[in-house]
């Protein structure tokens, strides 16, 4: 017969307990919740005060609701109290010891049908079940922060835990609102597995200078749709927390991406562990305040584009869409543009292509019959590279292989005036192997126009090695007025958003291929637990498993680190043309 919880106990009343509490409270469930003191109970009351008092201001809750939610609670600093729980969650801080000591005292105290569960984020549940008489009753119930809000939780069973326990804890969250994921007993489980990876690289990153916390933070909010940057999502977290799940991960997988990057250890050390210290990677007003503050390491708009050349007229080079949306940007933004076809299609084909793009704006009200004239009315097209030799920028956008793209610097070269910039749109190539075409690389910069899953406004502005600081900031100032947000990042391999993406994504493939969690239930803990827009596998089959492969290979063969090397099944299922969305199948199948 099924267990019915009538009353849970929820052990330790931190950011973590306090949130638990109030979801089972909010429920209809019996709480009894334990802390150490008054002064901590007090602080978890004031915490689900203060989380209920949003909910009514919102119009989530009624006020007779809240009451109720508080009626059902009993705050008590005696563990005995829980004796009579169907179930108790223990919340306390992240310390095995801790956690076996309470879980024996508990094994002591409660019915022996009483089910045991643990929040830890990273520790083993097999381990700390092994403190009790009872391993069959012990269970992960990892809730999401805030656990309120978040609408996922990892359900974690180990080699010893009884299905119907599992299932009951799954029927108890069914009634929570909760969506279950349930999951073996491995370091991390779902989502920090993913999750820390992925914040680990972005901290290497930073720490090798290849771009500011601003930039990291925005390629992955603005260009994937995330909802925090990983260094400010680090900062919530709390580095310290942050370098202890890390270390729980490598003790457990020995790969490198999991090993702390050095400079959280220093981080830690040196007080700054984010926002709970007033400082991590960035500033905020006070110790807990959310609101990050200018500090050393901030640069204005101005410093950004300080220096930069003046732009008053632009060349496109190509012809396929990506040079057609770098063309209608530029015109919609009040540059005469000159075209020179590349490619296939005649210009005709290309002014028709751009022409039914404006169209489409104009029906959907995006612009008005007179912009469509007018940009349209930028446009010229250029017989040559001479017709482009009095452009201030020129972009290449060509469909094309190394040499084609080498040809078109070398040709640009030879016909534009001194001190024109040349950029390329190019995601697939070094860009020093374009700039080194021509005479005057200190010209040359990378302009990435960023298309991933789920669309962005941002531009990666790549500096090689040979760039010249006022050709950045050039190509700052005219991404600028394009509208766009501009990035900037080092020239290798992924550039900024594919090189944190496509790994992070890979991971999850890795996590299937070894069998330890479904599509669905990845996809589902990223969504849920994390608030990402898609899950990784929505991600993969919307960007295409191909390119995935392609920047995975990539990202390998220029560091050749192993954490970077594409999964066998990605491998697999290109060749088998499972290519995502647009073949039909990729990760899942599509009937559209
Ligand atoms: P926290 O420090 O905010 O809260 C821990 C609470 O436990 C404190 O109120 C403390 O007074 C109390 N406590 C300590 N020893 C106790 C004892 N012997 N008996 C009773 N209470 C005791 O920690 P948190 O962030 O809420 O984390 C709690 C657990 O949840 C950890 O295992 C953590 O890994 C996990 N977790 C945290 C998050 C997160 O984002 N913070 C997310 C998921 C899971």
């Amino acid at each position: 017969m099924a267990r019915e919880f009538r009353k849970v106990g929820v052990v330790g009343l931190g950011t973590m307990g306090a949130g638990i509490a109030e979801v089972l409270a909010s429920h209809g469930v019996e709480v009894v919740a334990i802390d150490l003191s008054d002064e901590a109970l007090a602080r978890g009351r004031t915490q689900v005060r203060n989380s209920t008092d949003r909910a009514v201001a919102r119009g989530k809750l009624t006020a007779d609701d809240r009451a109720a939610i508080f009626d059902r609670v009993v705050f008590s600093a005696c563990l005995d109290d829980v004796k009579d729980a169907d179930l108790v969650i223990e919340s306390v801080p992240e310390n095995l010891d801790l956690k076996r000591e309470i879980f024996a005292e508990l094994d002591r105290i409660c019915n022996a049908e009483a089910i045991l569960a643990t929040n830890t984020s990273s520790l083993s549940v097999t381990e700390i079940s092994a403190a009790t008489q009872r391993p069959a009753q012990v269970v992960g119930t990892h809730f999401f922060n805030p656990a309120p809000v978040m609408r996922s939780v990892e359900v974690i069973r180990t080699v010893l835990t009884d299905a119907e326990v599992v299932a009951d804890v799954e029927r108890l969250l069914e009634r929570l609102d909760k969506i279950s994921i349930t999951v073996g007993d491995k370091a991390g489980f779902i989502a920090n597995a993913l999750l820390f990876g992925y914040l680990n690289q972005a901290v290497a990153m930073y720490e090798s200078g290849y771009a500011t916390r601003e930039d990291i933070d925005t390629a992955m909010r603005v260009g994937c749709g995330l909802p925090m940057g990983p260094l400010t999502l680090l900062d919530l977290i709390g580095l310290d927390v942050a370098h202890d799940i890390l270390e729980a991960l490598f003790n457990e997988s020995r790969v490198r991406r999991h090993a702390p990057v050095p400079l959280l250890r220093h981080m830690i050390t040196a007080g700054l562990l984010g926002r709970k210290t007033g400082r991590g990677f960035y500033t905020y007003e006070t110790p807990d305040s959310s609101v990050a503050v200018a500090d050393a390491h901030t640069s204005t708009e101005e410093q950004q584009v300080a220096g930069a050349r003046r732009v008053d007229q632009v060349g496109v080079v190509g012809a396929d869409s990506v040079a057609q949306s770098v063309l209608v940007t530029c015109a919609r933004a009040g540059y005469p543009v000159v075209l020179l076809p590349y490619g296939a299609d005649t210009a005709d084909v290309v002014l028709d292509a751009i022409e039914e793009d404006l169209d489409r704006s104009v029906a959907s009200g995006r612009i008005d019959e007179l912009s469509k004239k007018a940009a349209l009315q930028r446009i010229t097209v250029a017989a040559g590279y001479a017709d482009l030799a009095d452009c201030d920028m020129v972009i290449e956008a060509v469909q094309g292989s190394v040499d084609d793209k080498r040809a078109v610097f070398a040709g640009l070269d030879g016909a534009v005036k001194p001190g024109a910039v040349f950029a390329t749109v190019t995601s697939a190539v070094p860009i020093i192997d374009l700039a080194m075409a021509t005479s005057r690389p200190a010209d040359v910069v990378g302009a990435h126009f960023c298309m991933p899953v789920p669309g962005g406004q941002l531009v990666e502005i790549v500096q090689t090695i040979a760039t010249a600081p006022d050709v950045v900031s050039t190509a700052h100032a005219f991404c600028r007025r394009l509208g766009k947000q501009a990035i900037r990042c080092r020239d290798r391999a992924g550039f900024l958003v594919q090189a944190l993406l496509f790994p992070h994504l890979g991971d999850a493939v890795k996590m299937l291929q070894a069998r330890y969690a479904t599509v669905d239930d990845i996809d589902a803990a990223m969504k849920y637990g994390c608030g990402y827009p898609m899950g990784p596998f929505e991600m993969l089959d919307q960007n295409g498993l191909d390119n995935a492969l392609a920047v995975q290979t990539r990202l390998y063969e220029e560091y050749r680190d192993p954490s970077f090397a594409p999964a066998p099944l990605l491998e697999q299922l290109v060749k088998a043309g499972y290519l995502g969305r647009k073949s039909g199948r990729g990760f899942r199948d599509y009937d559209d």
